[in-house]
């Protein structure tokens, strides 16, 4: 039986209470929907800390910080809404002040990846910002190396494919993103595989002023995205477009632009949802108002992640759930999304190649999966 997550029962009452919106699935299909073989491409390193690891680090560091399961939890889990993206970001302080030394995170991300394949996650990519750890004097590829070394560790464990991607902060300096994705760039033969741009999306509109940032990344064999439409709707994903990435993480807004979609769909540029996260930051009303399903339907490239598994207190299969219970996608569609999600993955076909046939050999026979 897969571990569980530790589940935080007041916040997560109160998260179904208010995107409730359609009939609960059936046992067998929750159940159905636990053991398939899913694929995870957003997904926050720093987001994602078991409450017990977060406590014995407080301690053992002398973070001042709350050191029962009860008063982590109540810091670390985002509240079902926040006024918006900004005010959900403060969910993030804390994580950060526990993950200042190479021990604290090739831990947290071995057990990230370990937690993920507790839940038939089979390939996932963990993205953190390596700069937002050099704080207590570590230096910057000692922390590289550390979550390296942590997905690695894991990843032979489980057996579930890791990549990471350094995302960079855009409140850093320009200059500091352009040596950080130098820097990344060397770990890229050790499953580092791709770049990534976030932060305070109001505050930091425009992705340009890390142009360089992103060419050094580039020219390193770096994959390209970057967070758009976290505010400012579909312009914003317009913007991100002028980045040239190969996938967008986030970006509901885009269904809001005919135009927009069909570019999207025209170049091939995937978005990586997570309607959960858009909810609890106000990016969407609720989760059953996400624009998941449509954009899928307008055959506009999407995937379907967490984003933050502690933040948002939630397992990808739960998202499954709730894609499926509030937004009407079917679960033909829903498998689609998740299969897809090898396609656009940031790994190289030896990798891919298996696990799409271990995907398609898991869903053979399976009416639920097929039947339109
Ligand atoms: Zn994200």
């Amino acid at each position: 039986m897969p571990r569980r997550f530790p589940r935080v029962p007041d916040t997560r009452e109160d998260v179904r209470g208010r995107y409730a919106a359609g009939m609960p699935l059936p046992d067998s299909t929750v159940r159905l929907l636990e053991r398939m073989p899913k694929a995870e491409l957003h997904l926050h390193l720093d987001g994602s800390l078991r409450i017990d690891t977060a406590i014995e680090i407080a301690r053992s560091r002398g973070v001042d910080a709350p050191l029962t399961w009860h008063g982590m939890s109540g810091v670390l889990v985002g509240p079902p809404r926040s006024a918006d993206q900004a005010a959900l970001l403060g969910a993030f302080d804390l994580p950060i002040a526990l993950m200042q030394d190479a021990e604290a995170l090739e831990r947290i991300t071995a057990e990230l990846v370990e937690d993920k394949a507790a839940d038939n996650v089979r390939y996932v990519e963990i993205r953190w910002d390596p700069l937002l750890h050099v704080g207590g004097g570590l230096p910057l590829a000692e922390g590289i190396e550390a979550v390296v070394a942590g997905a690695e560790r894991a990843a032979r464990a489980t057996g579930t494919a890791v990549r990471l991607t350094c995302t960079a902060i855009r409140s850093h300096e320009p200059e500091a993103n352009a040596r950080l994705a130098e820097t990344a760039a060397r770990f890229r033969d050790r499953g580092l595989s791709g770049w990534d741009y976030a932060g305070q999306e109001a505050r930091y509109p425009d992705p340009r002023v890390a142009r360089r940032a992103f060419d050094a990344a580039r020219a390193g064999g770096l994959h390209i995205t970057l967070h758009a439409g976290e505010w400012g709707g579909a312009p914003q994903v317009r913007r991100a477009l002028e980045m040239d990435p190969e996938r967008i993480a986030h970006g509901p807004g885009t269904a809001d632009d005919a135009a927009l979609m069909a570019e999207l769909r025209t170049r091939g540029i995937c978005l990586d949802l997570c309607p959960t996260s858009n909810a609890q930051a106000m990016i969407v009303p609720s989760v059953a108002a996400h624009p998941l399903a449509r954009l899928h339907r307008a055959g506009v490239p999407v995937t379907l992640s967490t984003d933050d598994l502690t933040v948002s207190d939630l397992t990808l299969s739960e998202e499954y759930r709730n894609v499926v219970e509030r937004t009407g996608l079917t679960l033909p569609e829903l498998w689609a999304i998740d299969r897809f999600a090898l396609d656009v993955a940031f790994a190289e076909e030896a990798t891919l190649a298996p696990l799409r046939a271990q995907f398609a050999a898991w869903g053979a026979g399976i009416h639920e999966l097929t039947a339109e």
